[in-house]
């Protein structure tokens, strides 16, 4: 919490100012349907990219100055959306569930414990058959910057109960200091 809050003091690598390109490609392919609930959105680039396609999108971070960041964006852009202050590993407190929830680097920031109640409070706010999208760093990204990388193994023991994997594929994060790119795993997981 004081590492993430402290570097939205600053301009954080991950906050590239525009939608991940993954998350584009989603919405083109008509895979991103109904509600949609982003975890540790951040600053809100990837709500406001599918608040403006016409979702009714939520976007849930634990540190409130990203969050005040994304209202503003939003009003800029007479865009809306909904921004609350929650941690990931408190998600069942919403109350409510969505069709669709997004993650674009939540995933990989958590230790093994948090990831156990993470997957568990992600099961509170996912309706039955909604999906869950991933994108987190890849064990292929060379170098130790940043945060852990995660295999495909580790993805598919988190998610072994009650879950339909239904692809890992390679994929590209994008990020301010990496040009080329940061070698990803987009994960596409439906609670059964
Ligand atoms: N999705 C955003 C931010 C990615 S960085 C983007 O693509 O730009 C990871 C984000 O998760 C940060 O905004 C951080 O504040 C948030 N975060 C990390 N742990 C969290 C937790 N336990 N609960 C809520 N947010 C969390």
């Amino acid at each position: 919490m004081d590492f993430f809050e402290s570097v939205y003091k600053g301009e954080p690598p991950w906050d590239i100012g525009r939608p991940q390109k993954e998350y584009i490609q989603l919405v083109q392919r008509g895979e991103i349907v109904g509600s949609i609930l982003d975890v540790g959105c951040g600053t809100g680039e990837n709500v406001l990219y599918m608040a403006a396609q016409g979702h009714k999108v939520w976007g849930i971070d634990f540190v409130p100055s990203a969050l005040q960041k994304a209202q503003e964006k939003a009003a800029q852009r007479h865009l809306t959306a909904t921004f609350l202050v929650l941690n990931a590993l408190e998600l069942h407190t919403l109350g409510r569930t969505f069709d669709t929830v997004i993650d674009s680097g939540l995933f990989h920031v958590l230790s093994d414990e948090e990831r156990h109640l993470f997957v568990h409070n992600l099961k509170c706010v996912i309706r039955c058959g909604g999906t869950y999208f991933m994108l987190c760093f890849s064990e292929l990204e060379p170098g130790d910057y940043g945060p852990r990388r995660v295999t495909q193994a580790e993805i598919k023991d988190s998610f072994r109960d009650g879950w339909s994997i239904n692809y890992i594929r390679p994929a590209t994060l994008e990020g301010r200091l990496r040009s080329n790119g940061i070698r990803a795993w987009l994960s596409s997981i439906s609670k059964r």
